[in-house]
């Protein structure tokens, strides 16, 4: 028998859920207590392997970053192929490179892959995990995932045509981008369904959030999440915090990331690195004025309020759901903790972190919430001085990155979107149209495919029973 005791397992942030391995949490998603899944121990990378990935490509960097996560799940040498066949679809040969915009003060670009969002970076390696495990297993899965914008077209570009695979994308009707709606809606693979949804996103990842937690439809439907709470996309998603701090010293050097937040997904994985050893200095929780988090960090009270559309749409979210994870951690990764809070939250509207878990998540987060006016005022101003040209989630990152960088550190803020992807708030800002790549210009003309339908639970359900090809027929 191999030695298993050092393997990873995966425990539920509300403490019930029967624990884990590496495929089975990327294949379910959302744990079946309602809580979400972290590993039951940090691994941690020495800072004699740190200094080693110096000079490594990305992927080879991703290989080395995620195997603890992985385990024996997968064979090495195939990991290392999915790897390389994901990080090959982004178009520039760093995969994430680092744009210095003044002394300490860099980007990291995290948009070459097919959509032109950060999202791509975790799914197009999903994708190829979850068609092996799949397949391997002679199985078929149902996607559903609700996405503010990004997130949809980074799945549709990366699931479509696989043929383990049904996909079914919310997006909250009329509230995403022409440009973000146009790319989920022009694929026309039969595996891939868009939904419009009248309602807001938290209302789309409601309905999402419902779905699973229908544990007899769950399993009826086979359902797989993508949404950002899906471990596996946190993973992939600690890799370009270790490419960057490296680049810029690490380990010797401590660096600080600035993450433009919504779903907290993205900082989440920042805080991973951090816990694997990574000297992160701090990790700034950049919001637009969907501040919740911002309020949480400062107030210790955690309170949804209406969502605000801004020119920040990725980021327009009141219900942070990986912010479930930082609280199992500041808890003392105590479950029944989490689950008090979140029957609050639920029944009162509302929670208050106590003292000791606020001070645990201020040790390494702060946060500051950017408005519209300076989402405008510094993609001018960064263009004038610097002649970079950010979009707004990204300059959304770089405002509060200014307001709180010290200069003796280098503070990396993360650029989320390609500025050609939001044309309209570029052009106001700077008197000047982006570039579009070719890449996207193609994809924009072709014909649009989706429905639209109700905020309603049942209507959805309905929807997809009638069109998915995963059904689990019962045992016989
Ligand atoms: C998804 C997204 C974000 C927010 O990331 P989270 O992981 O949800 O916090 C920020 N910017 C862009 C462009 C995104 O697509």
């Amino acid at each position: 028998m191999p030695d298993q005791t050092n393997e990873i397992r995966y425990v539920s942030t509300r403490g019930t859920a029967p624990s884990l391995g590496f495929e089975d949490v990327m294949l379910t998603g959302l744990a079946r207590d309602g809580g979400l899944y972290v590993p039951d121990a940090w691994p941690r990378i020495a800072p004699s392997e740190i200094g080693a990935l110096s000079g490594l490509s990305y992927a080879e960097v991703a290989t080395r970053i995620m195997k603890p996560y992985i385990g024996s799940d997968i064979p090495e040498s195939e990991f290392e192929g999915l790897v390389e066949a994901a990080y090959a679809t982004f178009s520039h040969s760093a995969v994430a490179p680092l744009v210095e915009l003044a002394p300490n003060q860099w980007v990291l670009e995290l948009f070459h892959g097919p959509t032109l969002a950060f999202k791509d970076v975790a799914m197009q390696l999903l994708a190829r995990l979850m068609d092996r495990a799949l397949t391997k297993r002679g199985r078929r899965a149902t996607i559903v995932g609700a996405t503010s914008g990004d997130t949809g077209g980074a799945a549709i570009e990366a699931f479509a045509g696989l043929k383990a695979i049904e996909i079914f994308i919310l997006h909250p009707h009329g509230r995403v981008s022409d440009v973000q709606r146009r790319q989920m809606t022009s694929c026309d693979a039969e595996n891939v369904h868009n939904i419009a949804v009248e309602g807001t996103f938290d209302d789309c990842q409601a309905l999402v959030k419902a779905l699973f937690n229908d544990l007899e439809r769950r399993d009826r439907l086979s359902l797989a999440g993508v949404n950002s709470i899906n471990w596996a996309r946190i993973m992939a998603q600690t890799v370009y915090y270790f490419t960057s701090a490296v680049a810029l010293g690490a380990p010797e050097r401590t660096v600080s990331f600035c993450v433009p937040t919504g779903n907290f997904g993205d900082v989440f994985a920042g805080y991973a690195a951090s816990r694997m050893g990574l000297p992160v200095g701090r990790l700034v929780i950049a919001t637009n004025t969907n501040d919740i988090l911002a309020r949480t960090l400062k107030t210790g009270r955690y309170e949804p309020k209406d969502v605000v559309a801004t020119s920040s749409p990725s980021m327009d979210i009141q219900v942070s759901s990986n912010f479930e994870r930082l609280i199992f951690e500041a808890a003392g990764r105590d479950g029944d903790r989490v689950c008090t809070l979140m029957k609050a939250l639920a029944d009162d509207g509302n929670f208050t972190l106590a003292e000791s878990e606020l001070t645990a998540m201020s040790d390494l987060f702060l946060s500051e919430a950017v408005n519209e006016k300076d989402v405008g005022e510094t993609i001018g101003s960064v263009a004038r001085e610097t002649g970079y040209v950010c979009d707004p989630h990204t300059a959304v990152g770089i405002a509060a990155a200014r307001r709180v960088a010290r200069r003796e550190e280098p503070m990396v803020t993360l650029a989320t979107a390609h500025p050609a992807k939001f044309p309209d708030a570029v052009a106001a800002a700077t008197g000047s149209s982006p570039g579009m790549p070719e890449r996207l210009q193609q994809r924009l003309g072709a014909e649009e495919h989706y429905d639209v339908i109700a905020n309603d639970y049942d209507t959805l359900t309905e929807f997809i029973e009638s069109r998915t090809r995963a059904i689990q027929e019962p045992a016989t």
